[in-house]
């Protein structure tokens, strides 16, 4: 059994902080870091309010994607000197879409023992209440701002039977569902969880074509923080194409419309003539984003 209160000299802790509410914050969470030399934190002012909360008074210092490689080795030689220090971030577990992981790997390379203090992330958060297969799931993080580089990943991931789990941004939201509607399949069940353990919490499902038209006409489902979960391609649904079926698909591809290609290769490989004709289409789009050879 852990002492909660109890902070090993010479020791960094990764602590997993509230992703809204700030009532998640766990007893060890709080007991580490009110006893800890040393916070770093994402957003010293950010933080400041979690721990004014607490009435935690533990000195901190910043620790941000621009100046963690500079100061993680000052951090990591203070910790063999004895410093416990705790790492947090702006919300949920710290290296998760989030800076630290510079820090943690050269702590352990270095011999400092890194210690887990487990809470809140989002991803796990809207996972849990999505209602989506939990038994195997992929986190993709942040698709591509880019739309080139978006659509590229989204058809790399297009055959991928696990529950696929992305974190997006409200100005970007339409976009992605729009492309992910295309590319994915309109008719794919997935999730929209918003505003996780907040006041406005939402949890939304439906098809990928339905959630792109509620996003699109209801601008406040482009508010606030948000997580899009999506079905994995699953057989029992009977909506996966064979690696064979897809290498005839594209090879027609090469040469005829979407509308034939997919029309012969049903016709050669007995397949789906529309799950082809869905699949045809994501694959042209994938190549020509504008649809110039329809
Ligand atoms: N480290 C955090 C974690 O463990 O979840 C994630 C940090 S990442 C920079 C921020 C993204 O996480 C947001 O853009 C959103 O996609 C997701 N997120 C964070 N808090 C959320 C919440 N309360 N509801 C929904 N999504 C949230």
């Amino acid at each position: 059994m852990i002492d909660d209160n109890k902070v090993r000299s010479g020791c960094l802790y990764v602590v997993a902080t509230p992703i809204g509410n700030l009532a998640d914050l766990g007893g060890r969470a709080i007991g580490i870091l009110a006893n800890v030399d040393r916070i770093v934190a994402e957003d010293t002012r950010h933080s400041g309010k979690l721990l004014q909360h607490y009435a935690i008074q533990t000195p901190m210092n910043s620790l941000h994607e621009h100046n963690e490689r500079t100061v993680a080795p000052a951090l990591v030689e203070q910790m063999q000197a004895g410093l416990s220090v705790a790492l947090i971030s702006d919300a949920g577990t710290p290296l998760i879409s989030d800076p630290g992981f510079n820090l943690v790997r050269l702590a352990r390379e270095s011999g400092v023992p890194v210690v887990p203090v487990p809470g809140p992330s989002a991803v796990i958060c809207a996972l849990s209440a999505s209602g989506l297969p939990t038994d195997r799931f992929v986190f993709e993080g942040f698709l591509p701002a880019r739309p080139t580089a978006r659509r590229a990943r989204l058809e790399w991931l297009q055959q991928e039977p696990r529950t696929l789990v992305f974190y997006e941004t409200g100005h970007r939201i339409v976009e992605s569902f729009a492309d992910m509607a295309t590319i994915l399949g309109a008719q794919r069940p997935a999730v929209l969880a918003r505003e996780l353990t907040k006041q406005f919490e939402t949890i939304l499902d439906g098809s990928l074509g339905e959630l792109a038209t509620v996003v699109q006409q209801d601008s406040n489902q482009q508010k606030g923080e948000m997580v899009v979960l999506v079905h994995g391609v699953g057989r029992e649904r009977g909506d996966v194409i064979s690696p064979e079926d897809e290498q005839v698909l594209k090879t027609l591809l090469q040469e005829l419309p979407v509308r034939q290609a997919a029309k012969l290769t049903a016709r050669i490989t007995g397949g789906n003539r529309r799950q082809l004709y869905d699949r045809a289409l994501a694959l042209r789009n994938a190549i020509h984003p504008k649809g110039d050879r329809m």
